[in-house]
């Protein structure tokens, strides 16, 4: 077989890195293919594969080139050229063309291959300009250094174009799994400073191999400028400083962290002082760390422990916030830094400002986070205005319908018509809600398709990064349809069962679509009545389901072969985790609270040891917080301290 030479410029990082993952993932396959490589300016070989970013100016007219991602492939016999708009585009559509070529991503560490591949194979005429601009996901949950690292390098993979690295670094999500919180069954490790350093330094290393757009910060910059780290939602051990306490918000007659937390604690936005220093920290931010692209300022992370000082009461605090925003651009704009800035749409802020406007909308971007919506359904293909109640301060209840959230971005829609994006959650809790994951991912597709339509122009998942049980289906969605929003979600569903589960992709289909059926995201996330006579039947009809079905569909599968091991071993944990859950589900929403909690510790004991064998899989720590704060389940060790 003759050699195909890749050629491109090595100066560029992630086109070589584009090359090498060419070469390594048709070598696997075919291990007779032979590779050299060449760079541009090299003479041509009969068998040359160009990956680079010179497309026709007139394709790539009208793009941004740092934001947008437009790809060409055109080859054929293994000979022609892989081209994007930019380094990025070209790693995506490298994997675009392996998709093509049958290449299923299926998780992190599962990739499915087709049998076999010829030279002939290699043929391809295929362009696409990217359907949103933000594409991504933020990082929550637990996760270990390689947990954060697998999940950058699968990003790319599936489309994604961006990585959101929480806080100003993001301490907590390592802190959570290295100190083992929620699993008293394994030794927590010490955290020593060069070991953040260094987690901080690969996973900044990991995603500039890739170029994906790097997102940073969100809430924190209210801890920052009163000179607390923003590591976290971090109880404060000492009371603020005179000198500190007068810059808070002043709540209830009193000026205090919020439930001892820096995090969750607002500042007095009237006070000129709080505003430098806030201004301050954000512009000193971005001139240290030059390589983010989007940085977030949001405020606490709390609603209704706002300022009600005499000077804040007289205006909104979407309105002292739009004007901080436009101080700290002043700010940016006469030290020339051009980094965007994201506003965020949530809790109290998603009232708009009534006098404050933006004075340089170019610098920003609206981001709107309803987190508060039900998952029952997804948004609709057009934003029908509902009357929302009046603000008062302090006394708001947060939306919960998709109509009232989207009126309230309506509403700001008339005084901003920026770059924009949605944040939104269904794999931050409302997912350990659907046990089959069927629902979740076609709610979030049904969510995609519409973003457009809403005059949104991205979506980015902010989620706990092992959300894999049974499988990855939901995050497989989310990436290809923001790529292409005018792929189907039932032709997605098919091509990742196919690949996961082979000749029994349609049992399973059915098997996990009933269970997402007998599921309720909603009752899980702290929707509704906890006593529901309704889901306590169906979660007893989801429990008789399983323990009827699972057992035998699992032996078929075991004997015949043709699933994994790996998705074997999920479906076979699975069964174990909902039967586990469902038992407890039926006694909380029946109404037995001490039954429930009982049941609720075999659950966590089941979780916590099993956690070596699945954590890649799972977030052990996160399904007990998520069940725990908001199903509402005490944790064992509250039990035991009770008894
Ligand atoms: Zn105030």
């Amino acid at each position: 077989m003759s050699t195909i030479t890749l050629c491109y410029s090595p100066d560029c990082e992630t086109i070589s890195f584009a090359a090498a993952e060419l070469e390594r993932y048709l070598k696997a396959v075919n291990p007779a293919f032979a590779f050299s490589h060449a760079s541009e300016s090299s003479a041509a070989n009969d068998c040359t594969i160009h990956l680079n970013t010179d497309l026709d100016p007139e394709l790539s007219s009208g793009l941004d080139s740092r934001a947008d991602d437009l790809f060409l492939i055109s080859l054929s016999n293994g000979k022609g050229s892989i081209q994007g708009s930019n380094p990025r585009s070209v790693l995506l559509g490298m994997y675009a063309f392996l998709r093509r070529l049958g290449y299923r991503f299926l998780l992190p560490d599962e990739t499915v291959m087709p049998h076999q591949l010829s030279l002939a194979d290699l043929t391809c005429s295929y362009s696409h300009r990217a359907s949103l601009r933000h594409r991504g996901v933020c990082i929550e949950g637990a996760d270990s250094l390689e947990n954060v690292l697998d999940f950058i390098d699968w990003l790319p993979k599936l489309g994604f174009n961006s990585f959101f690295l929480q806080f100003k670094e993001p301490y907590i999500f390592l802190e959570r799994w290295y100190h083992h919180t929620l699993n008293p069954t394994k030794d927590p490790m010490e955290l020593t400073e060069a070991f953040l350093q260094d987690c901080y330094k690969k996973m900044h290393e990991a995603m500039k191999k890739r170029s994906l757009l790097l997102h940073a910060a969100g809430h924190g910059w209210t801890c920052e400028a009163i000179g607390l780290p923003s590591i976290g939602w971090v109880p404060e051990k000492a009371k603020p400083s005179p000198k500190v306490q007068r810059l808070l918000a002043l709540v209830n007659g009193k000026r205090e962290y919020i439930d001892r937390i820096p995090m969750n604690t607002n500042l007095c936005y009237s006070d000129p002082e709080a505003i430098d220093r806030f201004c301050n920290t954000v512009v000193d931010y971005v001139k240290e760390h030059p390589d983010t692209d989007y940085l977030h300022i949001w405020l606490a992370d709390e609603y209704n422990h706002i300022c009600e000082c005499e000077s804040c009461r007289k205006t909104t605090l979407s309105d002292q916030y739009v004007h901080l925003l436009n101080l700290i651009d002043q700010r940016l704009t006469q030290e020339h830094l051009d980094c965007k800035l994201v506003f965020l749409l949530y809790q109290e802020l998603l009232y708009p400002p009534v006098k404050e406007r933006f004075q340089n909308p170019d610098r920003f971007v609206l981001m709107f986070a309803p987190i508060s919506r039900t998952f029952r359904e997804s948004y609709p293909d057009r934003i029908q205005e509902v009357p929302i109640s009046e603000y008062r301060r302090n006394q708001m209840v947060l939306p919960v319908t998709i109509e009232e959230n989207l009126t309230f971005l309506a509403k700001w829609q008339k005084i901003f018509d920026g770059n924009s994006l949605v944040y939104d959650y269904p794999l931050g809790r409302a997912h350990y809600g659907d046990f089959g994951y069927v629902s979740i991912s076609k709610v979030l597709a049904g969510d995609i398709h519409h973003v457009k339509n809403l005059h949104l122009d991205g979506y980015i998942s902010c989620q706990e990064l092992r959300a894999f049980l049974p499988n990855g289906l939901p995050n497989y969605v989310m990436g290809y349809l923001t790529l292409d929003t005018e792929e189907s979600f039932d032709s997605l569903m098919d091509e990742y069962f196919q690949a996961a589960y082979g000749s029994m992709a349609d049992e399973v289909k059915e098997y996990l679509t009933r269970i997402s059926q007998l599921s309720d995201c909603d009752y899980f996330n702290h929707i509704g009545p906890r006593t529901n006579p309704a889901a306590a039947w169906k979660y007893q009809q989801l429990s008789d389901y399983v323990s009827g079905t699972a057992e035998d569909l699992l032996n078929r599968a075991k004997d015949s072969h043709q699933i994994s091991d790996r998705f074997q071993k999920l479906l076979t944990f699975h069964r174990e985790y909902v039967l586990l859950l469902t038992d407890a589900l039926v006694s909380l929403a029946s109404g037995d609270a001490d039954a429930a909690d009982e049941k609720f510790s075999l659950f966590a004991d089941f979780v916590r040891k099993k956690e070596d064998f699945i954590q890649p899989y799972l977030d052990v720590y996160r399904i007990q917080e998520v069940a725990h704060r908001y199903t509402g389940f005490s944790l064992p060790e509250e039990r035991t301290s009770q008894n």
